[in-house]
């Protein structure tokens, strides 16, 4: 099932308004994150590092409702922690759904049959299933045994059900391109609408940090992995992005593309890095100094950063701001399979182990009780 016209005709006429009423910084895609508690301790994740009483807390549905009125980006992605530990995630996706927004409820699909009679299947709502690649891969990432087949049972069960299930997968140093692709067939098998994908990154709070990747080191792993592509691959990403990622072009960050609000407010300046934080959305994006953030500002936290949240938005704008950036677009659908001879070889080069489980301490008691509140 392919991305809905309604949605594709949503977001691009609310670009094209967007940029007809000469706005340089509008959002795209709200960042919800309802609670931080996971029942997983990823490695490349920071998430769960904030003390108890950080955990415990939710954002209300209301609170929920209105930061997406404030934003008024067509599209809310809900990552997290882990939203389907969220006591009210039913009554909040409930009202987003009546306000029309294209949701992407982002979990790790532990809990998604367990909870799954809260929804009901809409063209507004997609379960995006972290799945990090194959068994052995994904199992290591999240640092959980059985964590892959747990995900891709939900994933049958969600499109049996009639669900809009896509997969989002974060790449870190390490990642065998082979096995990335031979992940990307078995996900059409499944017949997951489409693929999202991004290069981790480094998080200080990360329990893991010798495996993020370097700009350099990402384009090279994603030229290995997106050239040459099978016709049968839904990305559920712009073809600018994947181009981004693949070195073919470059982009500055649009932080305020995907703006991240949660239990501590309005986030500056994205999703990853924590500068302080705002209670509007107007504030937030007001007292920002944007100036100093993205690749070429010098920030050294910016410095190999090439994130879905904070690049996908630069390349959709991209596709709306110009002639030839629309063609590109237009071009990059039409002909995917960007053949590349050197890409093959680098399909052939050795790579380095997987990096070993990292579970942190703690952290697997505690989101156990949590799983079973
Ligand atoms: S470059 Fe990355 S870390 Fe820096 S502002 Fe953009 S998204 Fe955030």
């Amino acid at each position: 099932m392919p991305v809905p016209v309604s949605q594709m005709w949503t977001v691009a006429s609310y670009v094209l308004g967007q940029k007809l009423a000469g706005r340089k910084q509008y959002p795209l895609v709200l960042m919800l994150e309802p609670l931080f508690r996971c029942n997983l301790a990823c490695a490349g994740c920071g998430k769960i590092q904030y003390p108890a009483h950080i955990l415990k807390k939710d954002l209300s549905p209301e609170d929920c409702f209105r930061a997406v009125e404030e934003c008024g980006a067509p599209m809310v992605s809900i990552p997290g922690g882990e939203p389907l530990m969220h006591p009210r995630i039913g009554e909040i996706i409930e009202g987003l759904v009546a306000r029309k927004k294209y949701i992407y409820l982002c979990t790790n699909a532990l809990l998604l049959k367990e909870k799954i009679d809260l929804f009901k299947p809409s063209k507004y709502l997609t379960f995006s299933v972290h799945l990090d690649g194959q068994r052995e891969e994904h199992d290591l990432a999240v640092c959980r045994e059985g964590g892959y087949d747990i995900a891709v049972d939900a994933v049958k069960e969600a499109l049996r059900r009639g669900f809009r299930v896509t997969t989002n997968t974060t790449l870190f140093d390490g990642a065998n391109p082979k096995s990335v692709r031979a992940f990307f067939d078995e996900m059409m098998e499944l017949g997951v609408e489409g693929m999202m994908l991004s290069p981790g990154y480094s998080y200080d709070k990360a329990p893991d940090q010798k495996h993020f990747l370097g700009r350099a080191k990402t384009r090279r792993m994603f030229r290995a992995i997106l050239s040459n592509r099978k016709s049968s691959w839904r990305f559920n990403l712009s073809p600018l992005f994947l181009e981004f990622l693949m070195g073919k072009k470059t982009y500055p960050c649009t932080p305020w593309g995907m703006p991240t609000y949660n239990v501590f407010g309005w986030q500056k300046p994205c999703y990853l890095l924590q500068d302080g934080y705002a209670d509007t959305f107007a504030e937030m994006l007001a007292t920002t100094e944007w100036s100093n953030y993205g690749t070429e500002s010098g920030n050294p936290a910016c410095a190999n950063c090439m994130v879905h949240s904070g690049y996908e938005a630069s390349a959709v704008n991209a596709t709306f701001s110009s002639l030839s950036g629309f063609l590109a677009t237009v071009k990059g659908t039409l002909f995917s399979s960007y053949p590349d001879k050197e890409a093959l070889r680098l399909l052939e080069e050795p790579v380095a182990a997987v990096h070993p489980l990292v579970q942190i301490e703690g952290a697997e008691s505690r989101s156990l009780q949590e799983t079973g509140a």
